[in-house]
């Protein structure tokens, strides 16, 4: 008979250090791309706040559980490792986060009450979803679609959209976007080493 390993997942402490860990965003952004902002991929969509922590919140447990619920999928994700974060569906950003208060922690990473991003970089979800097979390209543009929404891109994964006659919307220089978002936050850009997974170190 074998054993079924059930996740591991230590009971929610109080961290009064805070963890760093990964995370990935979605952006959205002004249509010159001077105002910017992070979100969940996930959640309900409201955007991270500026300058000051992010909170979660529960839309699921019981009313009055404290948060993260260690029964429940509530709190801010963030990962062990940015490998982990692969298979997310549409990222623009990477980033480390720092995260505190109530924390859960899991196998792949963590479910905290409060986090504020360190370090961010655009990245081209096509490229990014591949990693690991190649180096990441370095994002050229974003792509400002309809609704504020704004996609990163590296120049050949530009092209191929254009050649398959996708439309991209907007488009804004990169280098001006990440600016933009690392000064709206207040943070350092989260520098990548060639042919490895991102180094949280300057
Ligand atoms: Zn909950
Ligand atoms: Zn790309």
């Amino acid at each position: 008979m074998s054993t079924i390993r059930t996740p591991l997942e230590t009971p929610s402490a109080l961290a009064t250090e805070p963890i760093l860990a990964w995370r990935t965003w979605t952006l959205a952004g002004s249509r010159e791309g001077d105002d910017v902002r992070l979100l969940p991929i996930a959640g309900d969509g409201k955007p991270w706040p500026v300058r000051e922590p992010a909170r979660a919140a529960c839309h699921r447990g019981p009313r009055h559980h404290v948060v993260p619920g260690f029964a429940c999928r509530c709190g801010l994700h963030a990962t062990h490792a940015p490998d982990l974060l692969r298979r997310t569906r549409d990222p623009a950003v990477l980033g480390t986060v720092a995260l505190w208060g109530r924390v859960v922690e899991h196998e792949h990473g963590f479910r905290a009450e409060l986090g504020y991003p360190q370090r961010l970089r655009l990245v081209c979800y096509l490229c990014f979803w591949r990693w690991g097979e190649g180096e990441p390209g370095t994002c050229e543009v974003v792509a400002r679609r309809l609704g504020g929404r704004m996609v990163p891109l590296c120049r050949p994964h530009l092209e191929l959209s254009l050649r398959y006659g996708y439309r991209v919307g907007r488009l804004l220089p990169a280098a001006r976007v990440e600016h933009t978002l690392l000064s709206t936050y207040a943070v350092d850009v989260l520098r990548m080493v060639a042919g490895r997974s991102p180094s949280p170190v300057g």
